[in-house]
């Protein structure tokens, strides 16, 4: 089931601007008028560099940048590098690369191993509080002396170790004198919690694994759970943003927060960003990099920023959508379509619009000179007149898209059929009069007189109408192209519902990625460059992918002009005009 935010009805997007409130911003304002924080707003995105950032990470960023600024506050951007074994400088770049390109500076630049010094003192500070301790279970039995959330935990049996001994064990842990796993250190709170995240939580793991920052210096690494509070803490955030599955988690940060006395920063969850048909997970989309399921983490068929910032995707678009979904309190669903909607509006005020046939259909226009050209006037953008205009050249022989004629019309199909006659954009009026067939019987030319009194498309002294206008290309003139067509990744609207046996990647959609390697388009396409972003008329909009190579661009499909997708999936036939 897809439900929605409160900020918006299913698929009708609230204007982004100006920006509606939410209850993180009311807290905010709340606190700024209480003076709680002396005025301050300082706030932090977290990210663990273990993956590539997704449009999940977008809606965090845009909240932990976006209330920032409006209030004149900080944002610092902190790796949380507390797990050496599966992070890497690769992420850590790429995340910066792509927090910049969403359009965001941050203040401070940190990494939690920043503070491992820190968090080390502060854990021998807890230890001789009687606070924390040494405990030699297995992570097994500290499993089984949990309990559960019906049945309280058991006491470890080393749980009231004295402080000299826990301190002498800690150090020796540090000193690497332990095989990992041997030994780890936990907070002495409460066993019988209901909160199973303050039943004696661990704060320290043996380790022996080189990071990507601290090198071998530590053989120790503190656990997320106990480095994050203090990490905010130790830059004085104010306001620390994070989604619902740290709620439970809070109490426990509170609690380190006020054992050492230090400055309380007020975490505050909000709903996760769900996707129909699509998974925000790192883990998920990194399986679908190491299966070879996709290209690459930029493949433009992924959620990654990379990813829809190669397929086109602008950054005002990602802010504008975030801005429009809104934050809550309960987890949800939104609909992909509304992320394109975004992606639509944005393009459609700044791509130039451009001619592309993608299934090439000649057409000879009979009555038109041999060897004879000229130059027809056409808009880079309606929407903006300021873009201006450009020359194509049209002549004798064009290509037309093959959707854009049928030999036998179905009712109510008014492009190109033998006798009807249509307007070529920016150019003639042209009427089918023979076609040309091969062995198979399949129309391979299609013949066509014009009238030269239409020029530049216009309806004729007569005053004759035709219903439909259809874009070409001049085929002496016209420059091959490679073209992606994208589908949704998934084919299932929750890509992880699964028969029993299968994981996520049986609902792949086999037909995500469509090629086309002989589209024809306009020649003043031959020299666009990686990134440059177009309407293609009629067809949707597209981006110059970085597979280009002199001479064999790669334009990839952004989006496509309307929802095909959902019609398609509702089997309801394509409206034709
Ligand atoms: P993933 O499940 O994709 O691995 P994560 O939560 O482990 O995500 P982090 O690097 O820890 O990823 O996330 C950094 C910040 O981004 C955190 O504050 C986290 O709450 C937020 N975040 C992650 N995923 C989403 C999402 N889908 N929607 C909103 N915020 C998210
Ligand atoms: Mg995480």
């Amino acid at each position: 089931m897809v439900t929605t935010n409160s900020a918006t009805e299913a698929g009708v997007p609230a204007p982004a601007e100006p920006r509606p409130s939410n209850f993180i911003r009311d807290i905010i304002l709340d606190d700024l008028k209480t003076n709680k924080y002396a005025g301050r707003v300082q706030t932090r995105f977290p990210p663990e560099p273990n993956g590539y950032l997704h449009i999940g990470h977008a809606k965090a960023i845009c909240l932990d940048f976006g209330l920032a600024d409006e209030f004149g506050g900080h944002t610092n951007l902190r790796f949380d590098d507390t797990n050496p074994s599966k992070e890497e400088t690769e992420y850590v770049d790429s995340i910066m690369e792509d927090v910049k390109w969403l359009g965001f500076h941050w203040d401070g630049l940190f990494y939690a191993s920043d503070y491992f010094d820190q968090l080390y003192a502060w854990a021998v500070q807890l230890i001789k509080a009687g606070k924390a301790y040494v405990d030699d279970l297995t992570a097994d039995e500290i499993r089984q002396h949990r309990g559960t959330l019906t049945e309280p935990g058991k006491d470890s049996p080393y749980r009231n170790r004295s402080v000299e001994e826990n301190l002498g064990l800690f150090e020796r842990m540090k000193a690497g004198e332990f095989p990992d796993g041997s030994r780890v250190l936990r907070a002495k709170i409460d066993m019988a919690s209901p909160n199973l995240n303050l039943r004696d939580p661990v704060m320290y793991r043996i380790l022996h694994a080189s990071h990507h920052r601290t090198g071998d210096k530590w053989c120790i690494y503190p656990m997320y759970d106990y480095a994050h509070g203090q990490s905010d803490s130790l830059e004085h955030v104010t306001h620390s943003m994070c989604t619902l599955e740290f709620q439970d988690h809070r109490p426990l940060y509170n609690w380190f927060i006020e054992q050492l006395g230090i400055f309380p920063s007020q975490q505050i969850e909000f709903d996760r960003l769900n996707l129909t048909y699509t998974l925000l997970s790192k883990r998920k989309l990194l399986q679908l990099v190491q299966q070879g399921k996709v290209s690459g983490w930029d493949d433009p068929r992924m959620p990654t920023i990379c990813g829809i910032r190669r397929r086109g995707y602008t950054p005002e678009a990602i802010r504008n959508f975030c801005a429009s979904i809104g934050v809550s309190k309960t987890d949800g669903s939104i609909e992909l379509a509304m992320l394109e909607h975004f992606v639509r509006e944005d393009l459609n005020k700044r791509a130039s619009r451009v001619m592309a046939v993608l299934r090439p259909l000649k057409v000879v226009i009979d009555n038109y000179p041999q060897g004879q050209s000229e130059e027809m006037d056409a808009l880079n953008n309606p929407e903006d007149p300021s873009a201006g205009s450009r020359k194509v050249p049209f002549s004798r022989e064009l290509y037309i898209e093959q959707d854009d004629f049928r030999e036998v019309p179905p009712p109510k199909y008014f492009r190109l059929s033998p006798g009807k006659e249509v307007r070529l954009r920016y150019a003639y009026f042209v009427t089918c009069t023979s076609v040309v067939k091969n062995d198979k019987g399949e129309v391979i030319e299609v013949h066509c007189t014009y009238d030269p009194a239409t020029r530049g498309g216009n309806n004729p002294p007569d005053g004759r109408k035709v219903k439909s206008t259809i874009h070409w290309v001049s085929a002496n003139h016209a420059v091959d192209a490679e073209v992606r067509i994208y589908e949704n990744l998934f084919s299932k609207e929750n890509p992880n519902h699964t028969e029993d046996g299968q994981d996520f990647t049986a609902n792949l959609n086999p037909n995500s990625l469509d090629v086309i390697p002989h589209a024809k388009v306009e020649p003043s396409l031959a020299s666009a460059t990686t990134g440059s972003r177009y309407q293609f008329e009629r067809l949707g909009y597209f981006c110059v992918d970085s597979d280009s190579r002199p001479g064999n661009t790669v334009f990839d499909r952004t989006v496509a002009l309307k929802d095909t997708w959902a019609k398609i999936e509702k089997k309801q036939p394509e409206r034709i005009k």
